[in-house]
């Protein structure tokens, strides 16, 4: 089922890239297994999936302790509390979720040496009340500039939950106004635009998004 699943979702990838004339390969596929068993991420491992994204540091760390053995690529989409930096800057190869400074700067400060630096994406509260984490979109430059600076992150781009909507049009706004933000600051290094879930993938793949985050789709409703 789950391998069925991730074929359904790899092919609509595709299909919204070549709608968008983007390359499908530029757009990676990350599967959201928050509250889902080790098994789950077992099985779409094996249908060759590797990106695996958690929102619960307790929890991720437990499944990656279980997983040891695969070469799992953990990405951290949730909120962060301050006592879970050193874990996470230890434990993950990605952070989507970082809004403020401080939580930056203890994520460089306690991110292994042995480690390459830790990829991080700002979180942008784009569509106001949809959720209270991330920095508004007025902050990004300079959250950009400060961020940079830390040795030992590799800032990478924007992620983005904007409130769920059922229109198309209405979907891809908020994901417009955040990409031309981006594209304004004309950073290189600035590659990445983690937006679209499962309810608004084709509109995250049309306004430009490198990550989209699947859970639900993947592997059914959460209890
Ligand atoms: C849970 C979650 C997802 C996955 O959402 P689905 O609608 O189940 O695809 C994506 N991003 C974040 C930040 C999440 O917390």
């Amino acid at each position: 089922m789950i391998a069925q699943n991730l074929n359904h979702i790899r092919a609509q990838i595709r299909q919204a890239a070549l709608d968008y004339k983007r390359d499908p390969a530029s757009i990676l596929l990350l599967a959201v297994s928050k509250t889902r068993p080790a098994e789950d991420i077992v099985a779409a491992y094996q249908a060759g999936q590797r990106h695996f994204g958690e929102s619960y540091c307790q929890e991720a760390l437990k499944k990656q302790q279980e997983l040891g053995a695969f070469n799992i690529s953990w990405h951290f989409i949730g909120p962060i509390q301050s006592n879970k930096t050193k874990a996470l800057a230890a434990h993950f190869d990605w952070i989507h979720s970082v809004d403020t400074l401080k939580i930056a700067q203890r994520l460089s400060e306690q991110r292994p040496s042995a480690l390459a630096p830790l990829n991080v994406c700002l979180q942008v509260n784009i569509s106001g009340e949809a959720s209270k984490s991330g920095i508004a979109l007025d902050e990004l430059p300079q959250m950009c500039r400060l961020v940079a600076e830390l040795p030992n992150l590799k800032l990478r781009g924007v992620m983005a939950i904007p409130a769920p909507r059922e229109d198309f049009e209405q979907q891809r706004e908020p994901y417009k106004v955040l990409y031309q933000a981006v594209a304004k600051l004309d950073n290189p290094e600035l590659d990445t635009f983690s937006f679209g879930m499962t309810g608004d993938l084709k509109a995250a793949i049309a306004e430009g998004s490198t990550i989209v985050r699947i859970g639900t789709a993947l592997f059914g409703a959460r209890m």
